[in-house]
């Protein structure tokens, strides 16, 4: 039920799934995000002699961080570093600003909404009671069973290491749907939770907005800050591009799904997570995906894709992962998605394909 990332793989790990494409030469670094990990006054507040870690893509390079401070720039060496994160101790003269990355004479630097804030030394708190210094929800926009989890990196002030309660909070009921626990969490340090998304009795949490609100376990009281807020949704729509509806359930031809146009090698996302049930080739529907929805009883179709799925049956698949592209193979005119849902027990198992596909999809992509 708890699940606690160390610090380290957390927030390396949190940017470089972002993911996205863009475009930048194949194999130069870039930077996602800094956040202080030792000797902090915030999350992006440190000083020198803090330890912080740059978060981003191709970063296994960086030799190099610079800071902002004295006449120019003031540089520090970087260790600890992996294809994704780097980490420095801030120098005596750095000053607050962007930071950037050298690696092999090529210079990324961190987003102008993410500059890292020095303070001096003697704001880093050292002693005193749990106090919660800031809170920041990552991603704020998150699925049940999804590749990023909804989590929060916190930072508290504090005199040793504390066993700290997170509270999920819906903010439109204003009720807590879950109460966890983060063991021997670090003060003064950056923490990484992640929530599993689940309400205490084991069922997926309903759609909505939520925050984390955050304290220490001893005290039972807990408090939020303005950036600990997420919306959660159990479903996300399968096309991330510009996309139009086809024919529905029924058309007078007994259609079993919905159509949804959209570009040739658009990618496809999985609707809900699972397990892949079936990865085939057919006459009619050309190349096709049947998913096992994770805590459905559903199953979800997929069919016309460009190529065969690369994921093998069994395969476990998480919501929003790419699972393929749009394609016409089999009896398509025209790229799109063929989408089915079918009840329980499933996709020809004694299920039925539901009426109700374009209603879902509809709801589905008013959130994503
Ligand atoms: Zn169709």
């Amino acid at each position: 039920m708890v699940v606690a990332i160390s610090i380290a793989a957390g927030a390396g790990v949190a940017s470089a799934s972002r993911g996205g494409g863009g475009v930048g030469t194949p194999g130069s670094p870039r930077l996602s995000d800094v956040v202080c990990l030792q000797r902090c006054a915030g999350l992006r507040v440190a000083a020198p002699g803090s330890r912080v870690q740059l978060s981003g893509r191709n970063l296994d390079g960086v030799t190099k961080v610079e800071f902002a401070g004295g006449a120019g720039h003031v540089s520090a060496a970087a260790d600890s570093v992996t294809p994704t994160s780097a980490e420095a101790t801030v120098p005596a003269a750095a000053k607050t600003g962007r930071l950037k990355a050298l690696a092999y004479g090529v210079a990324a630097r961190t987003p102008r909404r993410k500059r890292l804030e020095i303070v001096p030394p003697a704001r880093i708190p050292d002693s005193g009671d749990f106090q919660l210094s800031s809170a920041e929800a990552h991603p704020h926009r998150t699925y049940y069973d999804g590749l990023r989890p909804p989590g929060v990196q916190y930072l508290f002030a504090g005199a040793a290491v504390t066993d700290v309660r997170i509270e999920v909070v819906d903010l439109t009921t204003e009720t807590v749907v879950s109460t966890l626990v983060d063991p021997a969490a670090a003060p003064n340090a950056l923490n990484d939770f992640t929530w599993d998304g689940l309400l205490q009795d084991g069922r997926p949490a309903p759609d909505g907005d939520y925050a984390f609100r955050i304290g220490s376990a001893a005290a039972g009281t807990a408090t939020a800050t303005s950036d600990s807020d997420f919306t959660y949704h159990q479903f996300r729509f399968p096309i991330n591009a510009r996309h139009s509806y086809g024919d529905g359930y029924g058309a007078g031809r007994g259609h079993q799904g919905q159509d949804v146009f959209a570009r040739c090698g658009t990618k496809l996302r999985a609707v809900r997570g699972g397990r892949v049930q079936m990865n085939k080739v057919q006459s009619a529907a050309g190349n096709y995906l049947v998913i096992d929805g994770k805590r459905t009883k559903k199953d979800y179709m997929y069919a016309h894709l460009l190529t065969p799925s690369p994921l093998e049956q069994g395969a476990r698949v998480h919501t929003g992962q790419a699972i393929g592209q749009v394609g016409q193979t089999g009896n398509a005119s025209g790229c799109h998605l063929h989408f089915e849902v079918w009840s329980s027990p499933g996709w020809y198992e004694g299920g039925h394909a539901l009426p109700s596909v374009r209603r879902l999809l509809d709801t589905w992509d008013a959130w994503s």
